[in-house]
């Protein structure tokens, strides 16, 4: 691809990048003082593996493949990890509800609680390492090689 061309790809998918992890943080910072988002996140964790909330919440892959959690594991070394928790599921809920016993979600809203305070702390470096990047790439002349950053998700 010409140069010129994949420069103005790169900044732009950077400023998505920073736009996107910029609406994480809000998300993180609502949903800690909002109860009713908390427990819609809760409820979405425990039923749907969290599927349709921010990536730091979406823990399908992590159950489902070995291979994505070591790339995980790679990236986000001190993540807290979805099997040290005990997450409730909703047939735990319903068998419990049978025998007439309270469901504790305890191990979900401790995960919970975990996964964003650790996902604000990886998000706003992740912010400043884009940001910079940003910044070097935009002055980048297209005569000497591209600047590249093998942290950054998208490159
Ligand atoms: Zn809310």
């Amino acid at each position: 691809m010409e140069m010129r061309r994949w420069k103005a790809d790169t900044l732009e998918l950077t400023r998505d990048y920073i736009r996107q992890t910029a609406w994480d943080i809000k998300f993180i910072l609502h949903v800690r003082r909002c109860y009713w988002c908390r427990m819609e996140v809760q409820l979405s964790v425990e039923r749907y593996l969290g599927r349709g909330l921010p990536w730091f919440f979406d823990i399908m892959n992590e159950i489902a493949y070995d291979d994505e959690e070591e790339y995980i594991l790679e990236r986000y070394k001190d993540m807290p990890r979805v099997r040290d928790y005990h997450i409730t599921s909703y047939w735990e809920e319903v068998k419990n509800y049978r025998c007439g016993i309270k469901t504790s979600h305890k191990g979900t809203e401790d995960f919970i609680k975990a996964r964003l305070d650790w996902a604000e702390k990886v998000s706003r470096a992740d912010i400043m390492l884009a940001t910079s990047y940003y910044r070097q790439l935009n002055s980048w002349d297209l005569n000497s090689d591209p600047p590249m950053n093998s942290d950054l998700p998208f490159l």
